[in-house]
């Protein structure tokens, strides 16, 4: 079995209390490695290493940052392959996804943010009576936190601007996918960043993530995660108001307007509801159908979610691999038995894959689809983070806008149809940090990335993230 230990100080590292937890492959069902699982002490030995780095960081200039950035993505870059088959094998996620979207875009994180170290600046303000200049210094030690859904993809959205920034790192993965944030640790060490300047922590969010939100020497935390844990963290940061970005869940909407190539839009649709078994949080898990083609839609819309291929995550044809673990499986299969209660009509889905060989205990589920659930109904209301989606027929714009922004949630939608003028208003309102028009997914690095509603507070991306990673301090003079 494979060791996975903490990465402090520029070394490898087990707990200091010698814990150990198991590691799933959850393509198979087994533990594959086991996982130093760390506590408030390692937390404070990560920060002890993290204050010792703050200095030598503080040395760099803003071109030797970069350059440092871009290494880390040229060391990540020559191993893709290898991190893409590690990616895969912790999360149970098809090697598709990993090699043409996670890793390339964990090195597209890093090499942005290595451009932002050297592209950001600040204001300065002037009238006739006095000059103000705003001064941007990093916050120190920052931590953060992320969610197993795209492990490498998120780590790196938060640590790439967080060092670009000039800070010293603490970053926990979560504990279901520690894998290739283990991998990447070294490759800092190695691209000549400071010992202590970025260090892994692994283990529980309880013990680990909590003292890293409750630790004083912790400037800010960056979170990504569930809307419960988030509630919890922005409890636990308050006593020091610790600055904070909350990345939360989501119960997009996807609302597909009568004019629409339902041909040409039906892949990304497809995509959109079940890309990585419907576990990214921006996935459409509710859609939305003008009723003049609900029943066509309908029966386009199953006929391409019954044909995607569901298994070995390993195989490039896989389209649909392993939930993450058997307790997520479960938790949908708790709301696949709610939406039946509900009077839900079930039309393809609903139970687990029969799978040969070394597969048959790993985490299926075959991606389901439901229809006949009112838009009020738990199904329609909670986040279920899996591939469980639902078709609900609406008749006009304010119909759709009032079930649409029905949840508590506001992370994304996406409105199609070919009439901008629709588009514009839909887009406006609709409650969501973030509407796609026609297409899915497709991110601008330097656009504000998070949601509104209890899908979180602050935003990623560009400058907002290099905003975020420091503190302002405005000087003023007479003229
Ligand atoms: P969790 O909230 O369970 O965990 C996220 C991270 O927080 C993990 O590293 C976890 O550790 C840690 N954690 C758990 N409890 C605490 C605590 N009390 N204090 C500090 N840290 C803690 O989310 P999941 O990992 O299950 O991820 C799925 C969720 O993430 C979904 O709700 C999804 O919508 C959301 N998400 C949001 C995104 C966004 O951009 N808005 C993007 C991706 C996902 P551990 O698990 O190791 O115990």
């Amino acid at each position: 079995m494979l060791c996975i230990e903490h990465f402090i100080g520029g070394e490898s590292r087990p707990s200091i209390s010698a814990e150990r937890m198991r590691v799933w492959d959850p393509a198979r069902g087994r533990a594959y490695a086991t996982l130093a699982s760390g506590d408030s002490r390692d937390v404070d030995e990560a920060v002890r290493q993290a204050r010792a780095a703050v200095g030598p960081l503080k040395q760099l200039s803003l071109a030797q940052r970069a350059q440092l950035l871009h290494r880390v993505a040229d060391l990540l870059e020559a191993r893709s392959e290898e991190f893409a088959q590690a990616e895969s094998l912790d999360a149970g996620k098809p090697i598709r996804l990993c090699r043409d979207i996670e890793i390339p875009r964990a090195i597209a994180n890093l090499r942005f943010f290595a451009a932002a170290a050297t592209q950001f600046g600040s204001e300065s303000y002037a009238d006739s009576s006095a000059m103000n200049l705003v001064l941007r210094a990093p916050l120190g030690v920052v931590g953060t936190i992320s969610p197993w859904n795209l492990p490498l993809y998120l780590l790196t959205w938060k640590i790439a601007p967080a060092l670009a920034a000039g800070n010293a790192v603490i970053a926990k993965p979560s504990e279901l996918t520690p894998m290739t944030a283990s991998m990447l640790a070294p490759l800092f060490h190695a691209a000549g960043f400071p010992a202590g300047a970025f260090n892994v922590l692994h283990g529980t969010g309880a013990r680990v993530g909590e003292a890293m939100v409750k630790h004083r020497d912790i400037k800010a935390i960056s979170f990504t995660g569930g809307t419960e844990t988030g509630r919890a963290i922005y409890a636990a940061a308050a006593p020091q108001f610790k600055k904070l970005s909350l990345e939360l869940g989501g119960k997009n909407a996807t609302v597909v307007f009568a004019d629409t190539d339902l041909a040409a839009a039906m892949p990304t649709l497809v995509r959109s509801a079940f890309q990585n078994q419907g576990q990214i949080c921006l996935c459409g898990s509710r859609l939305f159908i003008e009723r003049s083609v609900f029943k066509a839609f309908r029966e386009a819309f199953v006929e391409q979610v019954q044909r995607m291929t569901i298994g070995n995550p390993q195989l490039e044809s896989t389209d649909q691999g392993a939930l993450i673990s058997a307790a997520h499986r479960d938790k949908v299969e708790r709301h696949l038995a709610v939406a039946h209660a509900e009077g839900g009509r079930l039309l393809c889905g609903g139970d687990r894959p029969a799978l040969d060989d070394d597969l048959r205990e790993g985490f299926y589920l075959r991606p389901s689809v439901f229809d006949s659930l009112p838009f009020d109904c738990r199904t329609n209301q909670e986040e279920i983070f899996g591939p469980l989606a639902t078709l609900i027929p609406f008749d006009d714009e304010t119909e759709v806008l009032t079930m649409a922004n029905s949840t508590p949630f506001g992370l994304a939608a996406s409105v199609w149809t070919r009439d901008f003028a629709r588009a514009q208003r839909m887009s406006e309102g609709l409650d969501a940090g973030l509407v796609w028009i026609n297409s899915w997914m497709s991110r601008d690095l330097r656009a504000p990335f998070g949601g509104v509603k209890q899908s979180g507070l602050g935003r990623e991306g560009g400058l907002e993230a290099m905003r975020f990673f420091t503190e302002s301090k405005t000087i003023s003079w007479p003229r």
